[in-house]
């Protein structure tokens, strides 16, 4: 074929017509627009007098005419089973087919010529085919100069396919902005402020409360540091910016106009940025510190009357000794010590517990020491106490030291909390503990295990809460205020240690803890 031909004219035309469409197409991500685009144009590429659209309802698997093209209530509610009709057969083969006289094809149907008055004589259809998948057919109805060509028919096929990935990228654009419109609802409405920024702190977007905490004056700010301004960071803000942690806990603190605490967390995004996420814990943060100061109050106030119980009760005793006390006296006297004695020792566990809860693992007074020789020494100090209760360590420690960097006295009581549990919760008559420590990786790991009756399950986790005790039916005795092992963790916390429990009903407990071996 020379260049100058008819036919090389019509192919240039049809090329220069497709190109057009396809920009057309593009440029449309408003699904209803583009579908109406897509009506028009259908007729349009090939000189058609009318066209139509069906689309692919995937559930169903049934054609429709989407609403958007604005063909009246009665056409909105055709439904075309894969199969049922030119369109219908045209997706179920995909494949495109030319229809020059409808009144001879048994798969055509008069209907919606009688409802519309229009008049159908020829029909040239194509499946809209996406990945192998038909999303819909297009229908080029009467030519408007004779039959429709194999040429009207190629040219048909080109434009389906532009129309479906047409259609299905605005789908997803749809979908994805639905998703984004979602995303930002939840984004405003939380109670929590939330704030993403650049790597550089840039503010990208903000909600309402980050706005309220960080500045409810100008909340004018660009930069996250702008709005940190007036705020005490912990830890500061550099440090958090270099840490490699992929979340990063934090606290700010504002003394003025109004207290102001706020805990947080920020989030390294892979894309690179940060997600900072923070809530108003003031009022939390002050009834935490009510409590501990009425628990310091109370525990202060009962030492002095306690002291003098214990030791006037002892005195009165030795003193008693030489001369003839009736038995009910000395039976009251005892009880009164012994009694005196554990409540002043409870005293002392909750006083502890309270200086603990206002430790300040920062500032923390630390030291290098060798965890295998507190431990010895811990075990040989409760020697006494352990044979009183028919109960014995069992030790499998390493002769080389173990050294970790931290406050000894308080792991020392970390390691006694968990042997009196060790025994105090124990039924058995012979009571084994057994006290082992190794190495595991960078930590010295510390296990204290007993042949007690064992943890349940599902009190496993709440034992570490404040206050919380076993129901006594279970461990036989409730001595002590339920702070142990919440005791523990916090100790263990402060170190960059964990405190975790494994334990089998009737068989026992194990309570495990790590520390960083100093380097
Ligand atoms: P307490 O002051 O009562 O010792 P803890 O915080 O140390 O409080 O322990 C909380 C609860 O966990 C205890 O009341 C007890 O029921 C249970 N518990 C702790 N250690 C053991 C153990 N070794 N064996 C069985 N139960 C234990």
């Amino acid at each position: 074929m020379s260049p100058n031909t008819p036919d090389h004219a019509d192919d240039t035309q049809n090329l220069e017509l497709l190109l057009e469409v396809g920009r057309l197409l593009s440029s449309k991500l408003e699904l209803s627009e583009l579908l109406t685009t897509v009506m028009e144009l259908s007729s349009r590429v090939v000189g058609a007098e009318s066209a139509s659209l069906l689309l692919l309802d995937e559930s169903t698997q049934e054609l429709y005419f989407d609403v958007a093209l604005g063909l009246g209530e009665e056409t909105s509610k055709v439904r075309l089973k894969l199969g049922q009709g030119i369109a219908g057969s045209v997706a179920k083969e995909v494949k495109s087919l030319i229809i020059n006289d409808v009144r001879q094809d048994p798969r055509w149907s008069p209907k919606m010529d009688e409802q519309s008055g229009f008049v159908t004589r020829s029909i040239l259809a194509a499946p809209m085919v996406m990945k192998g998948h038909v999303i819909g057919v297009v229908e080029a109805i009467n030519h408007s100069d004779g039959p429709f060509s194999d040429q009207d028919l190629k040219t048909f096929e080109a434009f389906a396919s532009q129309a479906a990935v047409a259609i299905e990228n605005a789908r997803l654009f749809s979908s994805l902005r639905e998703e984004k419109q979602k995303l930002q609802t939840v984004f405003s409405q939380m109670g929590e402020g939330a704030v993403l920024t650049d790597p550089k702190g840039i503010i990208l977007l903000i909600n309402k409360a980050a706005h309220h905490f960080l500045d409810p004056e100008t909340a004018s700010f660009q930069n996250i540091r702008e709005g940190f301004k007036h705020m005490a960071m912990s830890p500061d803000l550099p440090q958090i910016l270099a840490s490699q942690e992929r979340v990063t806990p934090f606290e700010l603190l504002r003394e003025s106009p109004k207290k102001l605490i706020l805990e947080g967390s920020i989030i390294r995004l892979e894309s690179e940025g940060w997600l900072w996420i923070f809530r108003d814990v003031t009022a939390k943060k002050q009834e935490e510190k009510l409590t501990r100061s009425f628990l310091s109050l109370i525990s202060h106030k009962l030492k002095t009357p306690l002291a003098s119980i214990t030791g006037y009760s002892q005195v009165l005793l030795e003193e008693g000794q030489g001369q003839k006390l009736n038995d009910f006296a000395l039976k009251s006297l005892t009880t009164i010590n012994q009694q005196g004695q554990k409540l002043a020792e409870l005293v002392e566990k909750l006083l502890n517990f309270v200086t603990l809860e206002e430790l300040d693992p920062v500032h923390m007074p630390k030291s290098k020491f060798d965890l295998v020789a507190v431990a010895k020494e811990e075990a040989a100090s409760m020697k006494k106490w352990l044979e009183e209760r028919n109960s014995k360590v069992e030790m499998a420690l390493e002769s080389t030291p173990f050294i970790v960097l931290g406050d000894p006295n308080l792991i020392r009581q970390v390691l006694r909390n968990l042997i009196e549990n060790a025994v105090k919760f124990n039924q058995k008559k012979q009571k084994a503990v057994s006290l082992l420590i190794e190495k595991e990786g960078a930590n010295a790991r510390v296990s204290i295990a007993d042949n007690g009756a064992g943890i349940p399950p599902e009190e496993q986790s709440k034992i570490f809460q404040r206050f919380y005790q076993i129901e006594s039916s279970f461990t036989g005795q409730v001595e002590g205020w339920g702070l142990g092992l919440a005791f523990c963790k916090k100790v263990l916390e402060a170190h960059h240690g964990t405190l975790q429990v494994k334990s089998q009903l009737n068989q026992g407990s194990a309570f495990n803890f790590t520390l960083p071996l100093a380097t």
